[in-house]
């Protein structure tokens, strides 16, 4: 940044790192007037304004192309993570609260003849519908 001495105008290109926050004190090489620097708002802003420029400005050409075919892939994984996954899990959440729900009335099953007479000839049927399966589907995989 560009910085006048008070006394004699003389201007200095100092490097902005050298400057703290809180300022420091400067020593005119010219004329030997000491004088502590504070970066006002103002100075502070342009140098931001200077930095980010250059910083658009610094990314060359290929590296854009491939920070955007990265993001292409990136998004692209993701997709597929999207349309996979939860199909998956969904297949597998399914199975597993059916399984539960199966021993939940296994367990209760006197109980809840109680309440629902022919529950448990219910149930019966369906093991033994599951059990027709299960041999269908053997028999297919043979
Ligand atoms: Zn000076």
């Amino acid at each position: 940044m560009i910085i006048a001495c008070p006394k004699c105008k003389k201007k200095f290109d100092i490097e902005d790192s050298l400057i703290p926050e809180k300022g420091r004190l400067l020593q005119c090489s010219s004329c030997d007037n000491k004088w502590f620097f504070k970066k006002t708002i103002e100075v502070k802003k342009k140098i931001e304004r200077i930095s980010t420029k250059t910083k658009t400005n610094k990314i060359p050409k290929e590296t854009e192309d491939i920070i955007i075919e990265a993001e292409e892939n990136n998004t692209k994984v993701e997709n597929l993570k999207k349309n996979n996954l939860p199909i998956l899990n969904l297949l597998l959440i399914t199975i597993i609260s059916f399984a539960a729900l199966i021993i939940f009335l296994d367990t209760f099953k006197i109980q809840i003849n109680n309440f629902v007479p022919g529950f448990e000839f219910l149930l019966e049927n369906f093991y033994e519908t599951l059990k027709d399966f299960y041999l269908f589907t053997i028999d297919l995989i043979k």
